[in-house]
Parts: structure tokens; C-alpha cells; sequence
């Protein structure tokens, strides 16, 4: 049987090219958090000159040499016997190949072109935004939709030339698989709406518009963060504009958050999202550090892990049993008089918004749909660009029952794809059901895990993703491992179930 050893000449080319991520990863790191202002100029030509080494390394001629021992460079076949490979080494190789493939089937010129395109773009976009006037972006983002649709054409696919853009953020997710799951939860989470809107129950959550001193915030996130397990000694906490996670190996990971002290929630469940993706990192393979199976699966299961922790364990009543009494102790003048009931409804709570980002746990979701639904009809149905705030509007009213007054706040709002990333907004509610599914399965494979985390007991939860999730790196596919995990495929329904259960309690819905 042939395994991951027979693989070793391959296995160092890969490790070099990681090693030069891990430092693109850092300057990027350093770029969000204490690089001086005036270094700007100097770290793009930096990591851009890197960038293109990571290229050569990843197309060059020991890449393709070496690869070429094991795998048929055209089709990623296995070379000889398929059956002679075990499931590991058969799975890396699937992997570097995809890599591979997705490395040189695109000819440098587009390449190019692309990389100019959208960096001009990003800078209409700011401009359109600030001025809240879409007709100003409308012409850059017909070129880019143009070019992602070539892009389409290069990378192959089967059903639709969406499904080749969204397998960059998901691989092997299609729309065939995706639209179903997202119907059926929209059918759902329309109603759901309406009805927390007609509900009498208000909750409380002006009590966090109060002070909140950032030192405060910032311990009592790090109090958090240690009991899900994260690892300072392995790991750290930073502040930066967008909160983010970035690893440059196992034993280096780094989460953000940014904190304002008028809104205790923003820093605090940033903290807690930003370090479900941390545990995930952390808990990746140090042995197989460089290769697919040192590495996530997907946006989609990244996102599975940060939006566990925040939501279904973060917003959860057993979590605040033990939490509250600390934060009541860490701000006794905004929280001594607020029983932990009021606090949780407020932390919960559920309004139409019109920005995705600012958008709570129901909604959110809505908000996911209609970029899902519009990408599709520029990229597969050519929908005419300059109707595009008119249908994002439309669209806003009917799911959300609110209609924005400008550009920027609807159609401009997102950064996504000035930079052309079609396909990539699926990934945010995958990444909500894949949560559900697995946080589902864990309750009935740890024993008595809700009063664990009553007792602030979260690290039977960290060793379960570990075990379950994180060990396996890419050896298998979002989908083959929410049926690995959960012995079924992908389903809405523990998201809807958890949604209505939860929600349904908190406006007292019939
Ligand atoms: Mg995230």
C-alpha cells in the first residue's frame, strides 16, 4: 500500500510553499494590526513579490515533475493502480491537484488583467460607496462579471458557470445542492420574521448603549476565550478596524477583535466568533503542516466552527448561567440590577436591518438569500447590471419588509465583488447550517453537554470538533464530512428547528 511516505518529495515542495504563506500570512497580520501607516507602499510590493513566488513554486517545473510521479497532471487520475493508495495519501493527492490544476488553468494574461481590474475596482467602489452612487461602480463591476464569467469558462463546470466560482469558497458545493437547502430555509425564515415583528415582546437592548471601559472588555473576552480552550501560548488577541483570524502554522494562530466602548456586544462576540475560527486552526494537523491535510475544508466549515461558538453556545442560556454572574462583576453598575433573562432576550434580539453585518442571527441569513439570488442572475441569466438597485431593493422588501433609501446602505454595502468574489456569500449561511447540524450532533454524542457549558465546562465541546472536525485537515469534503460528523447530508432542518425552538421562546410566538 502506498502512503503518505511515498509522498515525501512532494510533501517538501508543498511545506516551502507554506512556509512562504506563513510569511505573506504575517506581513498581512502585521499589516492589519501595528504596521506603521507610512509602510503601506512598501508592504504590498512585499507581499505581492511573494505572491509571485507562491505562484512559480505552485506551476513550476519541480511542482509539475512531482506531481506528475503520482498523478495524471491533466485529469488528477492517480497513476497506476488507483486502489494501491490509501485513504490519506489518495485524499492529499486529490488535493494538491485540485490546487494544481486551479494554479495553471488559468493563463497568465487573465490573470493579470483580473488582478488589475479588481484592484481599480476597489477603489470606485469606496468612491461609489461614499457617495452612495451605484452608477458610479456600474461599469467596473460589468467588466468584472465578464471576467469571472471567462473565469467560469477556464476552471470548467457542469450545470452552471456559478457552480465553478462558488467550488473556489466551497469546493464541490453546487448550485443543485445549495438552492434546495436555501429554499427551504427561506420558506421558513420569511414567516419567522413576521411574526418576531408582530410579537409583543420587546427586548431590552438599548442597556448595552452604555459605557464600557475597553480594558474591561477586553479581559473578560480573554476569560472566554480561555475557557473554549483557546490557546494563548499557541496563540493571541489583537485589536484591528475588522475583527479576523489568521494562522501561520498550528502553534501560531491569531485572532482580532475591535472594541467600542458605547457597545459592549461588538468586541465581545467577535472575541467569541473569531475564536471558534482560532480553535479550528489550533486544532489542525501539526504533522501534516503544509499539505491539504494540515488545512481547512472550506469557508463553509471554517465558518460552521466561529458561528458555533458565538451563537449556538455564545447566545445560549446555559452559557450566560455561568458567564453572567462574571459580567455582572465585571460592569456592576450597567448589569447589577438586569436578571440574566433580560440580558439574554437582549442579546438576542431580532429586527429587520438593512446591513448584512449589523444583521442578527435570524435575519441574517435573508440577507445571504438575496446576494445568493442575485449573483445567480448576473452570472447565469445575465441580469443587466444597472437594474441591480432596483432588484436589491425588491428583493430587501419583500424578505426583510424594509427598503433602503440609498446605494449605500443596499446594493454598495459589501466589498465582496469589487474584488470578484461571486460565490462566495453562500458560504456565511452554509457555514449557519453546517452549525446547527454539527452542534445538533454533538449534544447527543457528549454527555450532558448543555450543563457542562451551564457550568462553564466548554472544553468536552473543543475536544469534540478537534477529534470530529479539525484532525481530518482536507482529507474529506464539506459535504462527505457533515455526513461523516452527522451520518446524513447537509439539512436545514436542525437550523429551522433551532431557529423557531429559540426564537419562538424569546417573543413568546404561538
Ligand atoms: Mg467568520
Amino acid at each position: 500500500m502506498k502512503d503518505l511516505k511515498t509522498l515525501t518529495p512532494l510533501t517538501k515542495i508543498l511545506k516551502e510553499i507554506q512556509h512562504i504563506n506563513s510569511a505573506i500570512a504575517l506581513m498581512g497580520w502585521d499589516q492589519e494590526t501595528y504596521m506603521p501607516l507610512g509602510a503601506g507602499q512598501a508592504r504590498a510590493e512585499q507581499m505581492s513579490f511573494l505572491k509571485g513566488l507562491v505562484h512559480e513554486k505552485q506551476v513550476g517545473k519541480e511542482m509539475s515533475e512531482t506531481l506528475a510521479q503520482f498523478v495524471d497532471l491533466e485529469t488528477g487520475g492517480l497513476s497506476g493502480d488507483a486502489n494501491d493508495w490509501d485513504e490519506p495519501a489518495s485524499a492529499c493527492l486529490r488535493e494538491v491537484w485540485r490546487d494544481y490544476h486551479h494554479a495553471t488553468c488559468l493563463p497568465s494574461d487573465f490573470v493579470r488583467k483580473l488582478g488589475l481590474e479588481t484592484s481599480l475596482s476597489h477603489q470606485v467602489w469606496i468612491e461609489a460607496r461614499k457617495k452612495s452612487d451605484f452608477s458610479l461602480f456600474a461599469s467596473n463591476l460589468k467588466r468584472i462579471v465578464a471576467l469571472k464569467k471567462e473565469e467560469a469558462e477556464y476552471l470548467g463546470y457542469g450545470d452552471s458557470p456559478y457552480d465553478a466560482l462558488m467550488d473556489r469558497f466551497e469546493p464541490g458545493m453546487t448550485i443543485a445542492q445549495v438552492a434546495p437547502l436555501f429554499d427551504a430555509l427561506k420558506a421558513k425564515l420569511v414567516p419567522l420574521v413576521e411574526k418576531i415583528q408582530l410579537s409583543s415582546v420587546v427586548p431590552r437592548k438599548e442597556i448595552f448603549q452604555t459605557y464600557f471601559a475597553e480594558k474591561a472588555q477586553i479581559e473578560f473576552g480573554e476569560k472566554v476565550l480561555q475557557a473554549m480552550g483557546y490557546d494563548f501560548s499557541i496563540g493571541r488577541q489583537d485589536l484591528s478596524a475588522h475583527p479576523f483570524t489568521t494562522s501561520f502554522h498550528p502553534t501560531d494562530v491569531r485572532i482580532t477583535t475591535r472594541v467600542d466602548e458605547k457597545d459592549l456586544l461588538s468586541s465581545l462576540f467577535s472575541s467569541i466568533h473569531e475564536g471558534g475560527h482560532g480553535l479550528y486552526d489550533q486544532g489542525l494537523s501539526v504533522a501534516h503542516f503544509g499539505t491539504p491535510l494540515g488545512d481547512s475544508i472550506s469557508l463553509g466549515i471554517h465558518e460552521s466552527q466561529s458561528r458555533m461558538w458565538e451563537n449556538s453556545v455564545g447566545r445560549s442560556k446555559p452559557f450566560w448561567k455561568h458567564f453572567y454572574p462574571i459580567l455582572q462583576k465585571t460592569f456592576p453598575e450597567q448589569f447589577e440590577a438586569l436578571g440574566v433573562e433580560d440580558f439574554y432576550s437582549a442579546i438576542n434580539t431580532v429586527g429587520p436591518s438593512l446591513i448584512r453585518v449589523e444583521s442578527d442571527e435570524v435575519t441574517y441569513n435573508l440577507h445571504i438569500m438575496l446576494r445568493f439570488e442575485i449573483e445567480r442572475a448576473i452570472i447565469e441569466d445575465d441580469f443587466p447590471v444597472e437594474q441591480l438597485p432596483v432588484l436589491w431593493n425588491d428583493k430587501m422588501e419583500a424578505y426583510l419588509g424594509v427598503r433602503p433609501e440609498n446605494d449605500a446602505e443596499g446594493v454598495l454595502q459589501d466589498v465582496h465583488w469589487s474584488g470578484g468574489a461571486f460565490g462566495y456569500f453562500p458560504t456565511y449561511t452554509l457555514g449557519n447550517l453546517y452549525a446547527a447540524q454539527f452542534f445538533n450532533q454533538a449534544k447527543k454524542e457528549i454527555p450532558n453537554l448543555l450543563e457542562q457549558i451551564s457550568k462553564g465546562s466548554l472544553l468536552p465541546l473543543k475536544s469534540w470538533l478537534n477529534e470530529k472536525i479539525h484532525r481530518w485537515g482536507r482529507q474529506y469534503s464539506s459535504q462527505a464530512m457533515v455526513a461523516r460528523v452527522c451520518g446524513e447530508a447537509p439539512d436545514p432542518a436542525y437550523f429551522i428547528n433551532y431557529l423557531e425552538e429559540k426564537f419562538g421562546e424569546i417573543y413568546s410566538l404561538t
